[in-house]
């Protein structure tokens, strides 16, 4: 079995309590209760489960941090914000999986001691927002969330948040301020959340995959999901794949899995039998590969020496149609648009970007704009408080290097 996550895929309402049941579902947080909180950690830990939202720092580890909190208040975050254009994994758990998100989060919430959640969900996910107060609901009924679940004396409750579509606010910091009520601006680290995160707390925050990964772990054992991976890679990963291809959608595939086998068999290929151009691999903010580049294994050490990163597992392919200098312009104004406007690198410099890049693609580039936009790129990375700065200016940067004639082709002679 390669699928975990999307193994019931198809089943008639599994969105409510009962059917999710029928499938075995919150056997695992009866296993976890019936375990001590240390055990749980160790579990997850031996799993190797890193973060699928991006970071991809380690699940068991970022819990063990926690450990040390437990005499006070610990809050658990599911950032559910998934505004990474091309991204759209988290979206198919909160419709169609509700309870899984929420038998794994109550688990994390035993194993840290966190009696309080919260999923911040994408201001855009009304309608999802809905069946996850319904699903809310189901599991208060039953005894498998609120005050002292299954009858084990452990008590946890989940409120949910809808962000006000804020791409930075899918950074946890900006996330936690947003949570309080403020301005959805990133926070300087240190503190991490781990120490102090939502009111001061120590603040365990994970991405909607990774907290669903949890049950699969807890009742199969770290084994079967470390298993999964190709070349010790562990578990799966959810892939959105769109652009360009005969088969859009969503898929999931073993950590390791080739770029090139997720285009080919799983999204059916370039459509109308086109070229292909370019891949971005992990969301807008993953740099592209170019066509020969795609023989890469997805998962993080793998796409970090190819100079990208995993990133959400939004895979966007672009065709040979496709015009890098106006993807790059799209790609700017949104940048632009989104800087939370608090480190002037970042303000400044995402605006000066968009303008360069407009010019170009308005024929009225000059001949030390590309140059001008790769400097501009360099000075951001690395003088910002979060990592939009690099966010916002890999991808140019990538683009102009690896496709430089396309964008000299348009400049002013
Ligand atoms: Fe805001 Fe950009 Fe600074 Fe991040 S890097 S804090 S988004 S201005």
């Amino acid at each position: 079995m390669n699928e975990i996550l999307l193994r019931n895929r198809g089943t008639a309402n599994l969105h409510t309590i009962s059917v999710y049941r029928e499938q075995g579902g919150y056997r695992a947080l009866e296993k976890a209760l019936s375990l001590q909180p240390d055990d749980v950690i160790s579990i997850v830990q031996e799993s190797g489960l890193r973060g699928r939202g991006g970071a991809g720092f380690p699940a068991g580890a970022k819990w063990r941090l926690l450990t040390r909190y437990r005499v006070k208040t610990v809050y658990l975050i599911c950032n559910a914000d998934e505004g990474e254009p091309g991204t759209f994994k988290d979206r198919y758990i909160m419709e169609f999986d509700p309870h899984c998100l929420i038998e794994g989060m109550t688990i994390a919430a035993y194993a840290t001691g966190a009696h309080h959640g919260f999923i911040y969900i994408r201001g855009e996910y009304d309608w999802i927002e809905r069946v996850l107060e319904l699903a809310l609901a189901e599991a208060r009924t039953e005894g498998m969330l609120g005050h002292s679940i299954m009858g084990s004396g452990f008590s946890f409750y989940i409120d949910i948040y809808r962000g006000a579509g804020s791409y930075v606010c899918g950074e946890e910091t900006a996330l936690i301020e947003s949570l309080e009520g403020k301005a959805g601006r990133p926070r300087l680290k240190p503190p991490f959340p781990a120490a102090s995160g939502l009111y001061g707390e120590p603040t365990v925050i994970h991405n909607v995959t990774t907290l669903s990964f949890i049950p699969f772990i807890i009742i199969n054992g770290p084994d079967a999901f470390k298993g999964i991976g190709k070349n010790r890679k562990e578990g799966t990963k959810l892939f959105g794949i769109s652009g360009h291809v005969n088969r859009p959608g969503l898929y999931e595939y073993p950590m390791g899995t080739a770029l090139r086998e997720l285009i080919y068999e799983a999204a059916g290929g370039v459509r109308d039998g086109k070229g292909l151009k370019a891949v971005i691999p992990g969301g807008l903010s993953a740099p592209l590969l170019r066509a020969d580049e795609i023989d890469v294994e997805m998962d993080f050490p793998s796409l970090n020496a190819a100079g990208t990163m995993l990133g959400s597992g939004g895979i966007i392919v672009l065709d040979e149609d496709t015009s890098i200098p106006r993807m790059a312009q799209k790609a700017a104004a949104f940048y632009a648009h989104e800087s939370c406007g608090q480190c002037t690198p970042c303000r400044e410099g995402t605006h000066m970007i968009k303008f360069l890049i407009d010019r170009i693609n308005e024929g009225q580039g000059t001949g030390t704009d590309l140059e001008h936009i790769l400097k501009l790129c360099r000075y951001i990375r690395g003088s910002t408080i979060c990592a939009f700065g690099i966010a916002a200016t890999m991808p140019i940067a990538a683009m102009i290097v690896k496709f430089r004639s396309e964008f000299e082709a348009l400049l002013r002679s």
